[in-house]
C-alpha cells in the first residue's frame, strides 16, 4: 500500500501521517525529515538544502528527487509506505510515478489535507517538534501543549521550534504551496486516486479522528 499526503505545511499531515504509519504497520518517510537529517550530518548536500529550507522556499527538483529516491529503495518500503511532503510539484510526480513503475508498484491513494492559510500560521507558529529522530512527536503551544515546558512528553527529549516556523517562512512557504499544489492535486484528480478531508477550522478534529476517516476511504476502494 502506497499513501501519499499533501497539504500545506501546517495542516497536519505529518501527525496524520506518523499515525496512519503506525496502524497500517507501514513506514512513514518525509522528505522534509530526510533533508533536517542530512543538515543535522552537516553534510555538503545538507548545507544546500538549508539554504532553501531556512527561506521557506523549495529544494531543487533533482536534489530532491535524488534524495528521497534513495530511500524509496530501501527495503523496509516493500510492506507499503506513507509519504509525506513527497512529491511537492508535477515534476516530483512523475518522476515518481517513473520510479514506482519501473518497481512494479502504484499508488494507492494521495490524501488532500485542506485547511484555510490563516489557521495555518495560527498552527504554525505555536508548533514544536521533537529533534529525537526515534520519536518526533509534534506538539501545539496552544492545543497540543507538552505536559512540562518544552520537554517531549514522550522521551523526555527538550523540544525546538523548526528555523522555517516563523511567520516570514510560514507565509513562504503557503505561497509556493499555493503555486505548485493546483497542478499536482489536479494530476491526482485525473488519476483518479484523490481524496480530499476538509478541516473544519472552528471545530478541530484530532489526528486520530482524520486517520480513521482516511482508513474508511482506504477500505472503500479496497473493495472495489
Ligand atoms: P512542511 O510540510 O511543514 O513545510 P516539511 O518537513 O515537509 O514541512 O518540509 C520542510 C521544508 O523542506 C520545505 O519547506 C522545503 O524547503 C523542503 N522540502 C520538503 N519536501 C520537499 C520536496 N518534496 N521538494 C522540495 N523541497 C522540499
Ligand atoms: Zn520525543
Amino acid at each position: 500500500m502506497i499513501i501519499i499526503m499533501l497539504g500545506a505545511p501546517g495542516t497536519g499531515k505529518g501527525t496524520v501521517g506518523k499515525l496512519l504509519s503506525e496502524e497500517l504497520g507501514i513506514v512513514h518517510i518525509s522528505s522534509g525529515e530526510i533533508f533536517r537529517n542530512y543538515i543535522k550530518k552537516h553534510d555538503e548536500l545538507g548545507k544546500k538544502a538549508e539554504e532553501y529550507i531556512s527561506k521557506g522556499n523549495l529544494v531543487p527538483d533533482n536534489l530532491t528527487i535524488d534524495l528521497v529516491g534513495k530511500r524509496l529503495e530501501e527495503p523496509d518500503t516493500e510492506k507499503g509506505m506513507i509519504l509525506d511532503g513527497f512529491p511537492r510539484n508535477i515534476n516530483q510526480a512523475k518522476a515518481l510515478k517513473e520510479k514506482l513503475e519501473k518497481q512494479g508498484k502504484k499508488i494507492t491513494a494521495t490524501i488532500e489535507l485542506n485547511l484555510s492559510d490563516k489557521e495555518i500560521i495560527n498552527r504554525i507558529t505555536k508548533r514544536l517538534t521533537c529533534p529525537n529522530k526515534k520519536c518526533r512527536e509534534i506538539y501545539n503551544l496552544e492545543f497540543k501543549p507538552p505536559k512540562k515546558e518544552n520537554i517531549c512528553d514522550k522521551c523526555g527529549t527538550p523540544l525546538i521550534k523548526r528555523v522555517d516556523d516563523n511567520e516570514i517562512a510560514v507565509k513562504q512557504r503557503l505561497k509556493i504551496y499555493h503555486e505548485v499544489s493546483e497542478e499536482l492535486i489536479n494530476f491526482y484528480k485525473k488519476e483518479n486516486i484523490l481524496y480530499t478531508v476538509m478541516l473544519n477550522d472552528n471545530s478541530p478534529r484530532t489526528s486520530k479522528e482524520i486517520a480513521e476517516e482516511i482508513k474508511k476511504y482506504i477500505r472503500k476502494i479496497n473493495r472495489k
